[in-house]
């Protein structure tokens, strides 16, 4: 079976979960090609295995080249394997653990990483019927998850227009992303946990204090990010997660792709960071977990 059928078929089995992005109708499967709504707005799976939700074309400033690099820190470099351990444990403290199957929704997936390594864990350790849900605005994102990875559904759309109907998911991850908290309200079950990640103020210190001159750059302040989570989730909880990893000179290159502060930093500095043969670098990540209000 060709990636785009065997993306219709998974899709097939969750496709209550849709809702028409143009005029809110319920959506079906249709002939294995398509999402339908009963208004007949179509919208085709593509060959590589992903459906594009959205209702009209945006810039993207994310290039294929940057997923492609983060794909490899995190797949191949295991740059973020605590972080996949942590949410699992997470995941059974807070969620009902007699639930046979569980709904993860991953808003702002990116090129599919952490959403597959999540699955991957919660359901060799818990043996439960897991569904992936994937959704980022990129394109590019999206089709390097449609290619890495199988079984998950993986979504073009706009996280402020999500085409998914009210309260559908046990689980939302919103890793080292932007959130859109009136639509995560909507779509996460009255019973869901929201898991969202935020970088500490020494994450990636090493590669922050080689690249910026100014020391107020050299740290990350999440304040704003917690207080605004606070105001539309009621947290249950928090935890961090720190660690070093040990960087090749092609993880470095990688990190050095993947990483937005690095294209405002000046060329030499970049350079010279790269020029390195290995490194250690921190990874610093708060989890807040929340629940609804
Ligand atoms: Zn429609």
């Amino acid at each position: 079976m060709n990636k785009r059928t065997l993306a219709a078929e998974y899709a097939n089995h969750s496709e209550a979960i849709f809702k028409c992005p143009v005029c809110n109708s319920s959506m079906r499967v249709f002939e294995l090609k398509s999402l339908i709504c009963s208004n007949n707005h179509t919208f085709d799976f593509a060959k590589q295995g992903y459906i594009n939700l959205m209702t009209h074309p945006v810039k993207n400033k994310y290039s294929r080249k940057l997923f492609e690099a983060r794909r490899k820190l995190i797949a191949e470099a295991g740059f973020f394997e605590p972080l996949s351990q942590a949410i699992t444990e997470i995941v059974y403290k807070h969620v009902d653990i007699n639930k046979k199957s569980l709904s993860l929704i991953d808003m702002g997936c990116g090129e599919g990483s952490h959403l597959f390594n999540i699955c991957k864990s919660i359901r060799s350790k818990y043996q439960k019927i897991i569904t992936g849900i994937g959704i980022d605005i990129s394109k590019e994102g999206i089709l390097e998850a449609s290619k890495s990875y199988t079984n998950k559904i993986w979504t073009v759309g706009d996280l402020a227009n999500t085409p998914f109907m009210n309260e559908q998911f046990d689980v939302m991850l919103n890793i080292l992303s932007p959130s859109n908290y009136n639509e995560f309200n909507r779509v996460l079950k009255a019973d869901g946990l929201l898991i969202k990640v935020v970088p500490q103020s020494s994450y990636l210190k090493e590669l922050r204090e080689i690249i910026f001159n100014q020391p107020e750059k050299q740290s990350y302040s999440n304040t704003d990010t917690v207080i605004r989570f606070n105001e539309n989730f009621q947290m249950v909880d928090n935890s961090r997660v720190s660690y070093t990893v040990p960087l090749d000179k092609l993880s470095i290159q990688s990190l050095v792709e993947m990483t937005p502060l690095s294209w405002e930093a000046p060329k030499e500095e970049v350079k010279s960071f790269l020029n390195g043969d290995t490194t250690q670098i921190t990874v610093a990540l708060e989890i807040l977990i929340g629940k609804k209000q």
